[in-house]
């Protein structure tokens, strides 16, 4: 979930019509900005994760959210995470944990230089969603060793059925009211405002129509936006610290419309190298991006005329397409809600069955997976998605392996393979079809 370097920073005829990018970096290099100055200016800061972020409540108390996974995955944009992991794994990090994790760990041992080239402050609290992946709390128990800050813990249920419970959203308000809360009230030195609390919701709710109107223009054919490589850039503000902001809700204005634009004018999605007009293959994608080639592995996808039209990681922080938004008459409820719905916290079923329908609706000649070697979270029961998608929709799948910010996992020259045979794959069905 990313948002700067842009990939249209290539195309500077583009950037110059694209409002959205600008705003973007506004955002990110304001936020960047401020938790740099944090100490200077008074300012609290709260370590989060995404999925589950209660971004709106830490706003409401004037706390600064920092991402460990966003600071991560833009450090393996920037060629920094190699030398992170290294140090990381000299600390004594084995191979097999989640290479976020040891990006993280590398970072802070290093001096804890933020993506940007600034200094990141320390934590004064680290608030734990724990929504469906257990590195997560063993993530922050690192943390905590090393600052000795205050932890407070949100546990979310683990949506196994596929649907809420009222005990479940009961038990998160429980842990909002008595141990979250309260502790952030501690950290602030302010009282809970449930009007301001309201008021950001309202905004919250407005951005994510705008989001979903964007994530669903690729229902046309073509499509005019890549829902997986473009939409880690539409997703960015909304996943991570700026939901309940003015600026989000311009950012997102902006987004919709310049979408609609290309939607009335039938153009295709905007890549590193300009727009794409002959759409050729339209793919859906189950699991992360890599981060380390990120523009060579989306090349490998927009020079053979492949746009992916929907994808899962764009889910991991809500699934707004599925009718989800922010409630300012039910805060607390719906941001328990929230909780439990991101994409990792759904059991293997609701994952497939979400699969299935964006094959279907978003009218996809495939279906690929990536598999990263960190993320369990994700990767754990791919291959069976993979059969039972296969069967079910009679739309083939193909496979291939990376990871998120280690580049010793993305072996370039394996994949660009394996992605073209799987498109002539493709192709070959569509020619036997149109003659059959
Ligand atoms: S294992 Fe996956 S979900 Fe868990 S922290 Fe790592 S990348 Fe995130």
């Amino acid at each position: 979930m990313s948002t700067h370097p842009h990939p249209a920073d290539a195309s500077r005829a583009e950037v110059q019509k694209e409002r959205s990018m600008q705003l973007q970096k506004e955002l990110i290099g304001g936020h960047y900005d401020a938790l740099a100055m944090a100490q200077e200016t008074g300012r609290k800061v709260v370590y989060t994760f995404v999925p589950g972020n209660l971004t709106e409540l830490l706003r409401s108390f004037d706390l600064l959210p920092v991402l460990p996974e966003i600071n991560a995955l833009q450090s393996g944009m920037r060629k920094l995470s190699a030398g992170y992991i290294a140090e990381a794994e000299k600390q004594g990090h084995s191979k097999d944990v989640c290479t976020y994790v040891k990006c993280d760990i590398g970072m802070l041992k290093k001096g804890n230089i933020g993506p940007t080239g600034k200094k990141l402050p320390r934590p004064d609290l680290l608030l734990l969603s724990y929504t469906g992946c257990f590195t997560f709390m063993k993530w922050f128990e690192l943390l905590r060793q090393e600052y000795d800050c205050p932890v407070a813990m949100l546990h979310v249920p683990y949506q196994s059925a596929g649907h809420i419970h009222p005990h479940h959203r009961d038990y998160i308000l429980q842990q909002l009211r008595s141990e979250v809360i309260p502790q952030l009230e501690r950290v602030s030195g302010r009282r809970y405002d449930e009007d301001r609390l309201r008021a950001m919701l309202r905004l919250s709710a407005q951005a994510e129509d705008d989001l979903v109107r964007v994530l669903e223009s690729a229902k046309q054919v073509p499509s005019p936006i890549d829902a997986y490589f473009g939409g880690v850039y539409y997703i960015g503000p909304m996943f991570s610290a700026f939901r309940g902001t003015d600026e989000a809700v311009e950012y997102y204005r902006a987004l919709r419309a310049e979408t609609e634009a290309r939607l009335a004018q039938g153009l295709g999605p905007i890549t590193p190298e300009g727009s794409l007009d002959k759409e050729r293959y339209r793919l859906v994608v189950e699991g992360p991006p890599n981060w380390t080639s990120f523009r060579e592995f989306w090349k490998m996808f927009y020079e053979e005329g492949a746009v992916v039209v929907a994808s899962t990681y764009t889910k991991v922080g809500g699934l707004y397409d599925r009718g989800f938004r922010h409630d300012p008459d039910r805060p607390l409820e719906s941001l328990a809600e929230y909780c439990m719905g991101c994409y990792t916290n759904l059991g293997l079923p609701t994952r497939t069955e979400l699969l299935e329908s964006y094959i279907r609706e978003y009218q996809a000649d495939g279906f690929l997976i990536n598999s990263v070697k960190s993320c369990n979270s994700f990767s754990v029961g791919q291959l069976l998605m993979l059969r039972q998608l296969e069967e079910r929709t009679g739309v083939p799948g193909g496979f291939i392996e990376s990871d998120l910010v280690d580049p010793r996992y993305f072996s370039a020259a394996n994949i660009k393979n394996r992605i073209e045979s799987y498109l002539q794959m493709l192709e070959q069905k569509r020619t036997e079809g149109a003659r059959a």
